[in-house]
């Protein structure tokens, strides 16, 4: 997980939003009432809205904001509806997730739990990475807060409990990335500006985004930068990404 900006819903969206949860907060039965309205498919320009601004935010190809390796496909309720009906409508509590994060792992645990903590990445003040630790030799996470335990356990991010090869396949981004970076910048040097332009799409498109994040800390960091290969700390120095 890496962090991710909350990106603002047009005017006309939030007051949609506001009008939905207004009416389930109003309702007898608001959990009830919850249930109901998301599963008739609330306000569909809305959520196409909704759903529009979510994928942006996940970046230039989407990404499940917690596994980061799907493209995702569904609205996950950070807190569920059902035990939160109050923020059921409410822009803040959403996020992009793949079927396996939303309805396989997450489904109904609630976060708002004490002990059940999780991190959310587009949480104002919140970066995932101090939460978790990326294990620079097998592509593991490690929890450094209960946060970053339970999201690892919840999300099964080292794939510890289905199998997955998450780790393995976070260790091979960290290594083709440091290959990339070191292609753009000869390419740069070189004159070849479509050349640079094309690594850089591919940097930036490829899954799991957080091993980029982490990648570019590390390259700023004279003492760690000595786990990446020869010429990316250089690299990024000469030719930064952004
Ligand atoms: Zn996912």
């Amino acid at each position: 997980m890496r962090r991710i900006e909350r990106r603002a819903l047009p005017a006309w969206a939030t007051k949609e939003l506001r009008r939905i949860q207004d009416a389930v907060t109003a309702a007898a039965d608001p959990a009830a009432d919850a249930e109901r309205r998301w599963a008739n498919g609330p306000a569909p320009t809305t959520f196409q809205e909704i759903r529009a601004t979510l994928t942006a935010m996940s970046g230039p190809i989407p990404r499940c904001m917690y596994c980061e390796h799907n493209e995702g496909g569904a609205i996950d309720h950070f807190y569920p509806k059902r035990a939160h009906p109050s923020r059921a409508f409410v822009w803040e509590n959403y996020l992009w997730a793949c079927a396996n994060c939303n309805s396989n792992f997450k489904r109904a645990y609630d976060p708002g739990l004490p002990g059940n903590e999780l991190i959310n990445p587009t949480e104002e003040g919140v970066d995932p990475a101090e939460h978790l630790l990326l294990a620079p030799t097998t592509g593991r996470f490690v929890g450094r807060t209960l946060r970053g335990e339970n999201s690892v356990a919840v999300f099964d991010l080292n794939g510890d409990r289905t199998g997955r090869t998450f780790a393995r396949q976070r260790l091979n981004t960290l290594r083709k990335l440091q290959r990339l970076i070191v292609e753009r910048a000869d390419a740069l040097r070189a004159g070849d500006v479509r050349g640079g332009e094309e690594a850089l799409e591919i940097i930036e498109g490829e899954p799991f985004p957080c091993v980029l994040e982490y990648l570019l800390t590390l390259a700023q960091d004279p003492e760690r930068a000595v786990v990446l290969r020869p010429g990316v700390a250089d690299a990024l120095a000469a030719y930064p990404l952004r």
